[in-house]
Parts: structure tokens; sequence; C-alpha cells
């Protein structure tokens, strides 16, 4: 006997996070109607008539019966043209054309369109992520292996056409998307490695050794970082190219960077793994970086910057209580933000880099002449509090230098130095410090001794003589640096 009441699965954002719907449908007696309940926005009704047409082309004929469509969980309000695929397969299932095991948890996504075929969600990889998460039975996807090549093809959707429709069902047993973490690890790191500098921000870019290193180090241990320098040094292009140097996302924090609403899509498969960087201007809203909105909470860029960079240029140019607002998230790595009696916790574990000029006019302490009297100075610095100041690892300040492109420096080396750095054991000084506020010699002095020390090289150079050297050197270092705080770069296993 065909089943009165069928339910396929989709997902939508409500809330600011990813959720998922179960969509049921309901064939019983009475006048030929076709009814969606369970708070559907318009987009959600418009369907009707696409799945109407879809039918047709499917050459199925509805029976004179009320067919009933409801969006569970009733409470929250749903959108998005994707619920026309599920809707359908829904009706399809209750009129017994397709079938499938009772206990199934089938995940659909698509707009119909009027010619019969299916346009497939834009941002469909997050969603699919989500679908993993919940454990779906059927995800409109085939197979298997959890290869990174069968993965593309494996995440684009299958179905082009409503006519295959039925082909989805020929399986029954089609295993969701399963990705084996450590298999495609290694493919995307290869393939990470392999991307090298055909990058135009990577090319462009000069520095002297040691910035090279600093800024490795720094991206090693994910530093919060403040440069200050006049116009030209170079703050703004370093920042932004240390986005190429973050490690890609192992698979099981793929998810965490899409389960809330943001403007972010996923579309490419790099996307999934591909750490983000968000740089916003500093025209923008207090919402649009810290997250909110009215009607609903949504994601703002410290939000979408989680797993990755934040980067703040013209620090001093932000407002004062957008930049106030990010002493706590910095601490706790979330953002919990109210809105009418609801509130939400967000996720912001970003790093952050920010870039400012020494004074209003930019060239004090530089070649040029700067023309700030003391009083506006202060007040272009004190825009930046110090408790803000306090919150970032190090502040460095670059002068002009004698600056050249350094082939050792490459763009694959280097991440391939970050990667086996990454992979060594601890090395056997147990952590190592990367001491705040020395001046430009002894944070000269430290990086060389911290290139050695830093697990930059393999353990097995170190020996004893060298770690009684860098106990000296530390002894040495934490005297000049008395009082002052020092940061661990140790990386702690899980940590991210
Ligand atoms: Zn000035």
């Amino acid at each position: 006997m065909t089943p009165r009441v069928s339910k396929v699965w989709t997902s939508c954002y409500s809330e600011a996070f990813l959720s998922s719907v179960e969509v049921q449908v309901l064939l019983r007696n009475g006048l030929p109607r076709f009814d969606i309940i369970g708070l559907p926005k318009n987009m959600i009704r418009e369907g009707k008539d696409r799945i109407y047409s879809a039918l047709s082309h499917l050459g199925i004929e509805l029976p004179s019966k009320k067919i009933l469509v409801n969006l569970n969980p009733a409470d929250r309000p749903k959108e998005g043209s994707h619920f026309d695929l599920p809707i359908l397969i829904g009706i399809l299932k209750c009129l017994g054309h397709l079938s499938s095991g009772e206990n199934d948890k089938d995940f659909y996504w698509g707009e119909l369109q009027l010619d019969g075929n299916i346009r497939p969600l834009e941002d469909h990889l997050a969603h699919l992520l989500f679908a993993h998460q919940a454990r779906a039975s059927r995800l409109l996807l085939s197979q298997d292996k959890a290869e990174l090549d069968s993965l593309q093809s494996f995440l684009s959707p299958r179905i082009q056409n409503i006519r295959n429709v039925a082909d989805i069902f020929m399986c029954p047993s089609s295993p969701s998307l399963v990705v084996k973490a450590s298999n495609s690890m290694d493919r995307v790191t290869r393939q990470w490695l392999d991307e090298d500098a055909t990058n135009a921000k990577w090319s462009q870019l000069l520095g002297s050794s040691e910035q090279f290193l600093f800024w490795s180090l720094v991206s090693l241990g994910r530093h919060h970082v403040l440069v200050e320098g006049p116009p030209g040094v170079g703050k703004s292009s370093w920042c932004q190219a240390l986005g190429e140097l973050q490690r890609p996302l192992p698979p099981h924090l793929w998810w965490s960077r899409y389960q809330f609403q943001s403007r972010q899509k996923c579309r490419e498969l790099k996307d999934l793994w591909n750490p983000p960087f968000e740089a916003p201007h500093h025209s923008s809203s207090r919402a649009a970086i810290i997250g909110g909105g009215h009607a609903q909470v949504l994601a703002g860029s410290m939000t979408r910057a989680h797993l990755g960079i934040l980067f703040l240029d013209e620090l001093p140019e932000y407002h004062r209580d957008l930049l106030e607002a990010l002493r706590e998230p910095l601490e706790s790595k979330s953002i919990t933000i109210a809105r009418r009696g609801l509130s939400q916790q967000l996720p912001a574990d970003m790093q952050l880099l920010a870039a400012m000029n020494p004074c209003g006019c930019g060239y004090y302490q530089s070649k040029k002449t700067c023309h700030c009297v003391p009083g506006e100075m202060y007040r272009y610095r004190q825009r930046v509090s110090e408790p803000l100041r306090d919150r970032f690892h190090w502040k460095v300040y670059w002068k002009y230098e004698a600056q050249k492109p350094l082939p050792e420096y490459k763009l694959c080396k280097l991440r391939d130095r970050l990667i086996s750095a990454e992979r060594q054991p601890p090395a056997p000084l147990g952590h190592l410090y990367l001491p705040t506020r020395l001046s430009a010699r002894q944070q000269r002095l430290w990086l060389d001794k911290l290139s050695i020390y830093s697990r930059w090289k393999h353990c097995s150079e170190i020996g004893p003589t060298e770690v009684r050297e860098f106990e000296d050197f530390s002894a040495q270092i934490e005297g000049l640096d008395k009082g002052h705080e020092a940061i661990s770069i140790k990386r702690m296993e899980g940590e991210r």
C-alpha cells in the first residue's frame, strides 16, 4: 500500500545557523488544492507552479486530492528556492512513483526550472557538509571512496534534469559523503603545496630575510600583530600575503566555517579547506564586523574570519566602539549577540592583523618631514586604546629598508617549511616564547635564535650546546624584557 505521508529532508538557514527541515507530504481526500505550511516565505510558495510544471514534464497527473506539505519544525521561518526538489520528491514518493526505506534520511536541494532542468544550490557545499553532519542516508550524490579526485565529481549534483530523478533511487544504499580525514588531508596539503607562485600577492612581495622569518613564525603561531610604519613600507601587502601562508583546514573543521549564516558562499571545493581572510573596510558598520542585524542575527566579518585571519587596515580609522568590541572576542574566541530576547553565540577564533600609520600624516620618524603637532599625534594614537594594543602579541614598527624579492622565500618553499615545521614533534625545549615589546635590535636577535630553536629547523639539528645557548639567551632576553608578558608559540595539540 502506498504510504500516505512521505518524508524527505533539506536544510536552510534560520536564526544565523544552518538547520535541517523535514518536508512532510500528505495526500488526502478533499477538493484539489496544494498547500505549503510551516512558515514558508514567498520564494517557497511560488515553487508550487514550478512543481506542477515538473510533474507535467514527467507525465504524471495529480489525482484530484488535497496535497498538504508541512515544513517541520513549523515554528521557524524558512526561505530558499531549493525547496522545490524536496517537495517534488516528497510528492512522487507519496504517489508511489519513488520509494525508499522507512528510516532513510534523504537530503535534497534544487530549484526546478520550467524546462525540467534543476538549478543547483549556489553554496551547495555548505549544505552537503551539514547533511553529512546530520547523518544523511542519501545526498543526491554518489559514492564513495573519499579520494579527493572523486570528491569533485561527487560534490557536484548528480542529476541535472528531473527526468533522471529516479536514478537516485537505483542504488538504494548509496553511501553518504564520507570524507576520510587522513586520506583527503594528505591530498589537500599536496594540492596546496603545488598551488605556487602564480599568486599575484606573493610574487610582488619585497622584504628582508628577517621579515620573511618573522611572518612565517607569526603564521605558525597565529599571533595577533599590529604593524606601524609610514606609508609605502609594505604593511598591508605583507598582512594580505599572510593569507596565503595559512595551512589548509583539516576535514573536521570544514564544517565550522559554514554553519552560520553569512554572505560567504562555499562554491568551490577548495573553499572547504582554505582558511578565510577577511579585510573589512574601515567604513563598515558595527553589525558588519561584529555581527548582528535587525530581524535575525547575521555573522559579521569577525565570525567569517573564524579559523582564519581578520585584517584591519588603517586601524585608527575604525569606529572606537567597534575596536573596543574586538577585545573580548580576542580572548574568548567567540561572541554572544543578543536580539529580541534571543542570544546567539557565534564563533570568532581569528588571528587579528592590523596596520596603522604612526601619526595622522603618516611620516613620523621617517625620511619625510612629519607635519603633525604633538596634540594631533596624541589624539591619533589614542584612537587605538591601550587595552586593545595589549591584545596584540607583537607590535612592530617598520621603517624604510632596502627591500628586495628573496628567491629563497618563494611561496611554495615557505609553505613546505611551514608544513614540515608543524608536523615535527615539539622541540626538546618544550616550548618557546615570543616575547613582546622588544626593541628592533632585540627582535632581530630573537628571530635569529628562534629560527634555530623553533621547529623551523629539524629537531636533529638541535644539540645540547644549542639547548644551553638557548637557555642563556632566554635568561638574557627575559632580563631585558622584565615584567612583560611572554607568549608561548607552542602550538597546542588540537588547538586548530
Ligand atoms: Zn605626522
